[in-house]
């Protein structure tokens, strides 16, 4: 399998042995869901992580998700309420009487009548019909149901001009840096200078978090290729996002993401509700396997397991499941190398902030791979890039990367098909590189004594990112 997993560690998950299981069925990330779970949680899940990881000899990166300016119902008494169709409620951060609490003021100020107010992913819907005060609106019941507390509430189309990093985000990031965790998701992301904004903060705090992030705004689509330059990985939010838009909006969204990421050669991740049948059952549906099977012969480089590792009854399953999914739809003809390079091709005709030498240098090593029958393609990439670049092309062949930072081989278990290996490739004469390459190559089982491999290198060695400027074939010795 050569699409990697991400899993969300909740109490379903927390079990050494569930753990184990589910890193030997191929899970290369574990996503600590910061919207959920006490720092204690979360503290005793990344050592368990660490720890389990180690013992199975697995290289799993940590990625805390921000939970980001998430609005939610307030404290309701008793059982909740029960909204009935075309029934009139009043929603008010000071509410008295019958009224919903709706603790942000910020929200209730900008909020239109007109506007629907989306309530638990869109289960129940809310119309504004007028305005009370300043923080208090009337609106009628839409869609009825149980409105019990803290619900996550959304407002499709309305723009607050707030920061995209709440208080709680921000103690989040510090606790993530004081953890050494890998990666920082942030949500609701508008544009690239959110992204950039979370860049400093971590920068500032001492950090070097990788960036991922969540799509899950229409408005975030305006300025999706700066987002993706700005980012280190995308993902495609599918939850909020079918609630910020509309479901059947979804499909066409996700192309359009993974396609923007594979031009600029960024992981990207497709997740939520992948296999959400899966929290309850021990089988995905139909609908499910076809759902996975479809976002790799996208070209997502990653699908995400939520509810279904968290808080499911099948964790370990569901992850066994995603794996043989995913293995399968990269068996198929029309997954064939090529097939997506041609769609990358044409996009970046037009595309003018492409590093082209490392994109001209890695898209002929992947062809003289496929063309020699090399066993692998290994490179020397301190940041990633050029693994990252070789991977867009989803070669038929392993893609190794030779790093000497930790930080590298980490973000190596967001990208498709890349196993990191971590070499000195600065300090290090070529020969000695070239051997490195095949040592690598062997040690992971790729290739034996007598198979060629195809290796890119940028020389003189040390000279950084974007320098890539050597192919040579080697042929592994005994
Ligand atoms: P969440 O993000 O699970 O943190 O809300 C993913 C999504 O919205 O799909
Ligand atoms: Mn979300």
């Amino acid at each position: 399998m050569r699409t990697k997993i991400v899993c969300t560690i909740g109490p379903a998950s927390e079990d050494e042995a569930v753990l184990r299981g589910m890193i030997r069925a191929g899970m290369h990330v574990a996503r600590l869901n910061f919207s959920h779970g006490s720092r204690a949680d979360h503290e005793r899940r990344i050592a368990l992580v660490r720890r389990v990881a180690t013992e199975e000899r697995a290289s799993v990166a940590l990625m805390g998700d921000l939970q980001g300016p998430k609005f939610r119902i307030g404290r309701l008494t008793g059982q909740g309420i029960e909204l009935r169709r075309d029934q009139q409620v009043i929603l008010s951060d000071h509410p008295n009487g019958a009224a919903i609490p709706l603790p942000h003021p910020d929200l209730l100020a900008a909020i239109q009548v007109g506007q629907r107010v989306l309530i638990d992913d869109g289960a129940m819907a809310l119309l504004v019909t007028h305005r009370v005060d300043e923080t208090t609106i009337a609106c009628s019941v839409l869609n009825g149901g149980l409105l019990t507390s803290n619900k996550g509430v959304s407002v499709p189309g309305l723009k607050i001009a707030t920061s995209a990093l709440t208080p709680k985000d921000r103690d989040d990031v510090q606790f993530a840096i004081a953890q050494r965790i890998d990666a920082l998701a942030m949500s609701f992301v508008r544009s690239a200078e959110d992204v950039r904004e979370l860049r400093r903060l971590i920068h500032d705090s001492g950090g070097d978090q990788l960036i991922v992030a969540k799509i899950e705004k229409p408005e975030a689509l305006d300025d999706l290729p700066n987002i993706v330059r700005a980012s280190d990985a995308v993902m495609v939010a599918r939850g909020d996002l079918g609630v910020e838009a509309a479901p059947e909006e979804v499909p066409f969204y996700q192309k359009r993401i993974i396609l923007t990421c594979l031009r600029a050669g960024k992981p990207v991740i497709t997740a939520t509700q992948m296999l959400q049948s899966m929290i309850t059952s021990p089988q995905p549906t139909r609908a499910e396997a076809s759902d996975v099977a479809n976002a790799v012969l996208d070209g997502t480089d990653a699908v995400m397991l939520s509810g279904e590792t968290a808080v499911g009854e099948f964790p370990v399953q569901a992850v066994e499941a995603m794996a043989r999914i995913a293995a399968r739809a990269e068996a198929s003809i029309i997954y064939r190398p090529g097939a997506l390079l041609a769609e990358v091709r044409d996009a970046l005709a037009d595309d003018d902030t492409t590093d082209h030498k490392t994109d001209a240098i890695t898209t002929a090593a992947v062809r003289i791979a496929e063309t020699i029958g090399a066993k692998a393609i290994v490179c020397a990439s301190a940041s990633g890039f050029t693994a990252r670049m070789i991977a867009r092309h989803r070669p038929a062949v392993p893609i190794v990367c030779l790093t000497p930072h930790e930080r590298t081989k980490r973000y190596s278990a967001f990208m498709w098909g890349v196993q990191a290996v971590i070499a000195e490739t600065r300090k290090t004469d070529a020969d000695t590189l070239f051997e490195a390459a095949c040592d690598a190559a062997q040690w992971l089982g790729c290739a034996q004594p007598g198979d060629t491999i195809v290796v890119t290198a940028g020389l003189p060695l040390g000279s950084g990112s974007g320098h890539t400027n050597v192919i040579r074939l080697m042929e592994v010795r005994a």
